[in-house]
C-alpha cells in the first residue's frame, strides 16, 4: 500500500500496484483466468467462504480488477471499493442494493441521462418513490429529504450545464434524515473533489470517462465504508455486472496519468471558457470556474479545480451547431467525455437525446448548446481551432 500521506499524483501512480505484482514484473498483470484451482480442499473451502484471501471465480473477484479498485479507493480516501462493467452498472447496482418497494429516493433533475431514466422509468415500476428537485436549489432538496428518504443521490458538476450542488450541506441534511448520501463524482474526478471527505457515504465513478481517460475501456466503481461496499459487492457478484480484467488493466494504466491529464484539462477548460465569453456569436458559457457561474462560490469551496467539462450556447441554435462543429479540426464529435482528445457534441444529440426540444427548453438546455470535454492538447491550438470555425460561421452569415 502507498503511504497515506503521499500527494494525489504520487498515489495515482503507485497505489494499488505492489500487492498484485508477480515474477518481478513492475506492472500489474492481466489475469484472464476465469477460475482459480486448489489442491488443498481445506484451503479452497476457506477461500470460498471468505475466511482466507484468494480468488475462486471471475464473476466474484479478479486480481487485475482488485488492483484497479485499490487505486480508486486510495484516491477517494475510502475504506473499500467495488467495480462494475460500466458506470451505469455501478449506479443501478448501488441503488438496487439498498432500495426496496415502498422506499423513497431524493435526487436532482440534471443527473446523467441514464441515471435519470432509472429514476423516471425503472424505479417507479418497482414502487419506489422518486422526488427530483431543481438542481442547485438546496432549500428544495432539504425540504424533500426532511420528508424522509432511503437515499439522497447527487451528481456535481452536472451534464451538460455543469450545475453545482453543495455536497457538505446536502450530506448534513441526508444524515439528519437517516439517508444514505450517494454522489456521482465522474465529472469532477478524485483529483478535484472527494465527496466522502465532505460527508457523503458513497462515491460513484463512470471509469469510462476521466479515470480511464483514453476512451478505450468501459467501467464503473463505487467507494465507501467496508460495510456498505460489502453489501454492494454481494449484489454485484450475484447479479453479474463484473468488470472485465482487460478493461481494468487499461483503466489502471490510464489512472497513472490522471493527475497530469486532469491538470491540463482544467487549464484548457478555464482558458477556453474565458475565450468563448469574448465571442459575439456565443450567448452563454457554462463553467463552474467562471465567476459568473451561479454557484461558483460553492464550487470553489468543495473542488480543488473546476474540471475539464464546460458548455456554451450559440446564437442561431441548431443551424449554427450544424455549421460550426464539422469545422473543428482538433475535436471528436462524439458522445464520450473525459478523454485525452477534446470532444464536442450538442446536448440534443448526446446527454439529452431522449428529450423533445420543449423538454430540453424546460430544463434550461437551449438547442444551440454545445458540450465540450477538454482534452490535453496545447490550448493555443484549441483556441485557434475554435477561432477559425467561428470565422467560417461569420462568413456564412455574411453571404446569407
Ligand atoms: C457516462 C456517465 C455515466 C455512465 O457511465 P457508463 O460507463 O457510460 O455506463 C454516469 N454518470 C456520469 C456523470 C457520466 O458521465
Amino acid at each position: 500500500m502507498t503511504n497515506t500521506n503521499a500527494k494525489m499524483g504520487t498515489k495515482a501512480v503507485w497505489a494499488g500496484e505492489k500487492d498484485y505484482l508477480v515474477h518481478g514484473a513492475t506492472q500489474v498483470p492481466v489475469v484472464l483466468s476465469v477460475a482459480y484451482g486448489y489442491d488443498d480442499m481445506d484451503e479452497w473451502y476457506d477461500v470460498a467462504i471468505g475466511k482466507k484471501k484468494g480468488h475462486i471465480y471471475g464473476r466474484n473477484t479478479n486480481p487485475t480488477v482488485q488492483a484497479f479498485e485499490d487505486k480508486v479507493k486510495t484516491l477517494e480516501g475510502a475504506e473499500a471499493a467495488t467495480s462494475f462493467s460500466t458506470g451505469m452498472a455501478a449506479i443501478s447496482n448501488t441503488l438496487s442494493t439498498f432500495l426496496v418497494p415502498g422506499d423513497r429516493i431524493v435526487s436532482i433533475k440534471d443527473t446523467y441521462g441514464g441515471t435519470n431514466k432509472i429514476f423516471t422509468e425503472f424505479l417507479p415500476r418497482q414502487e419506489i418513490e422518486v422526488a427530483l428537485c431543481e438542481t442547485g436549489n438546496h432549500d428544495q432538496i432539504e425540504r424533500e429529504v426532511e420528508k424522509g428518504c432511503k437515499i439522497l443521490y447527487l451528481e456535481t458538476p452536472t451534464n451538460p450545464t455543469v450545475k453545482i450542488t453543495d455536497i457538505e450541506r446536502m450530506a448534513k441534511a441526508g444524515k439528519a434524515a437517516g439517508a444514505l448520501v450517494v454522489v456521482d463524482n465522474t465529472f469532477a474526478t478524485p483529483m478535484n473533489q472527494n465527496p466522502l471527505s465532505l460527508g457523503a457515504d458513497l462515491v460513484i465513478h463512470s471509469a469510462t470517462k476521466f479515470l480511464g481517460g483514453h476512451a478505450d475501456a468501459l467501467g464503473g466503481v463505487v467507494c465507501g465504508s467496508h460495510e456498505l461496499v460489502e453489501k454492494i459487492y454481494h449484489f454485484r457478484e450475484i447479479n453479474g455486472a463484473t468488470m472485465d480484467p482487460m478493461a481494468a488493466y487499461l483503466i489502471l494504466r490510464g489512472m497513472k496519468t490522471l493527475h497530469l491529464r486532469v491538470r491540463q484539462q482544467c487549464a484548457n477548460a478555464i482558458a477556453l471558457a474565458t475565450y468563448l465569453q469574448t465571442k459575439d456569436i456565443v450567448e452563454a458559457v457554462y463553467y463552474p470556474g467562471l465567476e459568473t457561474h451561479p454557484n461558483h462560490d460553492v464550487a470553489k469551496k468543495q473542488m480543488k479545480n473546476f474540471g475539464g467539462m464546460l458548455s456554451f450556447a450559440v446564437k442561431g441554435g441548431v443551424d449554427t451547431v450544424r455549421d460550426l462543429l464539422p469545422k473543428l479540426q482538433y475535436a471528436n464529435r462524439a458522445a464520450n467525455l473525459g478523454a485525452v482528445e477534446t470532444t464536442v457534441g450538442p446536448a440534443r444529440t448526446t446527454s439529452h437525446v431522449e428529450c423533445t426540444p420543449e423538454e430540453r427548453a424546460a430544463m434550461g438546455i437551449p438547442e444551440g448548446l454545445i458540450r465540450i470535454s477538454c482534452g490535453i492538447e496545447e490550448i493555443e491550438d484549441i483556441i485557434a481551432d475554435f477561432e477559425q470555425a467561428f470565422n467560417h460561421i461569420e462568413s456564412i452569415l455574411k453571404v446569407k
